[in-house]
């Protein structure tokens, strides 16, 4: 049979001052701990509560905001329209955000506007009516997209500029066609000056405009080729191996979450700081990995692994493993080449691009087969330095 007792929290029986004081004292105690700020309103938008976490966050005390109206920490146009807001809610009872919650902006006191996710509960009748609001601040949140979408920009450029590579032969191609042209035209030209009768003149004065214009085309292709270059190539530094391992996974990663991947990584700690473009690394290991991730689309067992490991006293590898489909081993020098894909609408220039670009920082690249699935191995440049004192090459393990 069920227990017919009364939930703890419900208000079963009239409680004793010692058991309201306790109740209120645990409520204050769980208050000051929530990271979100909570303010309590009463119907006719005053603060009656500020939370520890609401001073932190919007930089009033709460004895400067109790008995100042909400709107306070509101910036335009919500303050000045909020009374309105709280009015046709108390008249009509239709609620836009009570018991919704909606993602808005608040004011702090120094006047910084900031994200916020704001839920708001409604409690009590008649006079002792009051609404309160959790407050959290998404500032950190909005950073992190914004950052998420520079590095996508950035990731984005770099593979414009790597492309480039792929490029070249095409683009010294349509040079080679005005440039002989002008040869053509400037030879022509001189062998026409031999018997300059004023007829003939004419038609030099033809051929030099022909040849002009061919030279100013040629200038248009080289223009066409700087502009997409954009911001010339990536510096290098010394770049944390992890860290640029994890930004990448997450990248990679957007959107592919529902695959229910397990990702492991198992980082060597003498792998820990290379010399590289961090970017261009990126773009290397996002490539990589959304390939893994797609490899294993029909895979039953998803599972992504990455190393590294300090070969030896210059060389770092990375390897990124999958558990997807494999490639034929006879085959596995194809995978590199430019314009080479086996898949539907794939450009067959991720791989290629990988090798550019690791070939470029003085490293190599390679496939093997996994225990079912494939491994991409490439080596980098260490910048760890600990090991490279004067001591001998060999001595690495420790
Ligand atoms: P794309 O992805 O556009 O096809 P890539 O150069 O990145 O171009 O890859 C070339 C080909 O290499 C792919 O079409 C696929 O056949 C093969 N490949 C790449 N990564 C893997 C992998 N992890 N497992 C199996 N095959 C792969």
């Amino acid at each position: 049979m069920r227990s017919r007792k009364a939930h703890p929290m419900s208000p079963s029986k009239p409680e004793s001052f010692a058991e309201v004081a306790a109740g209120e004292e645990l409520l204050r105690s769980i208050l000051a701990t929530v990271p979100d700020a909570m303010i309590i309103i009463d119907t006719s938008g005053v603060i009656t509560y500020f939370s520890a976490a609401a001073e932190q966050m919007f930089g009033y005390g709460s004895e400067e905001v109790l008995g100042q109206n909400i709107r306070l920490l509101m910036p335009e146009p919500d303050r000045e329209h909020h009374d309105d807001y709280m009015r046709r809610y108390l008249e009509t009872g239709q609620a836009r955000i009570i018991g919704i919650g909606r993602f808005t902006v608040a004011r702090r006191r120094n006047g910084e506007v900031f994200p916020i996710q704001l839920s708001i509960g409604e409690a009590g009748t008649g006079d002792g009516r009051v609404f309160s609001g959790f407050v959290r601040d998404l500032t950190e949140r909005e950073e992190a997209r914004v950052h998420l979408e520079e590095l996508q920009n950035e990731i984005a450029h770099v593979s414009r500029v790597s492309a480039m590579g792929t490029m070249a032969s095409s683009l010294a191609h349509e040079l080679n066609q005005p440039l002989t042209a002008i040869a053509n035209y400037v030879e022509g030209a001189r062998d026409l000056l031999d018997n300059p009768t004023p007829d003939i003149l004419e038609t030099v004065r033809e051929v030099l405009d022909d040849a002009a214009r061919e030279s100013v085309r040629a200038g248009q292709i080289v223009r066409g080729l700087r502009d997409f270059i954009g911001r010339g190539t990536a510096e290098r530094r010394a770049e944390s191996l992890p860290r640029l391992i994890n930004q990448a996974n997450a990248l990679a990663l957007i959107g592919a979450r529902e695959m229910g991947i397990d990702v492991d990584l198992a980082l060597d700690p003498q792998a820990e700081t290379v010399f590289v473009a961090g970017v261009q690394v990126q773009q290397v290991l996002v490539n990589l990995i959304r390939n893994a991730a797609e490899a294993m689309e029909s895979s039953d067992r998803r599972r992504l692994s990455i190393r590294t490991q300090r070969l030896s006293k210059e060389f770092v590898q990375v390897s990124v493993t999958d558990s997807g489909q494999g490639f034929a081993p006879e085959s596995l020098d194809r995978l590199f080449e430019p314009f080479f894909s086996t898949k539907g609408e794939g450009m067959g220039l991720g791989l290629s691009i990988c090798r550019t670009i690791v070939e470029s920082l003085g490293g190599s690249i390679w496939a093997e087969q996994a225990a079912g699935g494939m491994t991409f191995n490439f080596t980098l440049l260490s910048a760890d330095t600990e090991d490279s004192d004067d001591g001998p090459a060999s001595d690495l393990s420790g």
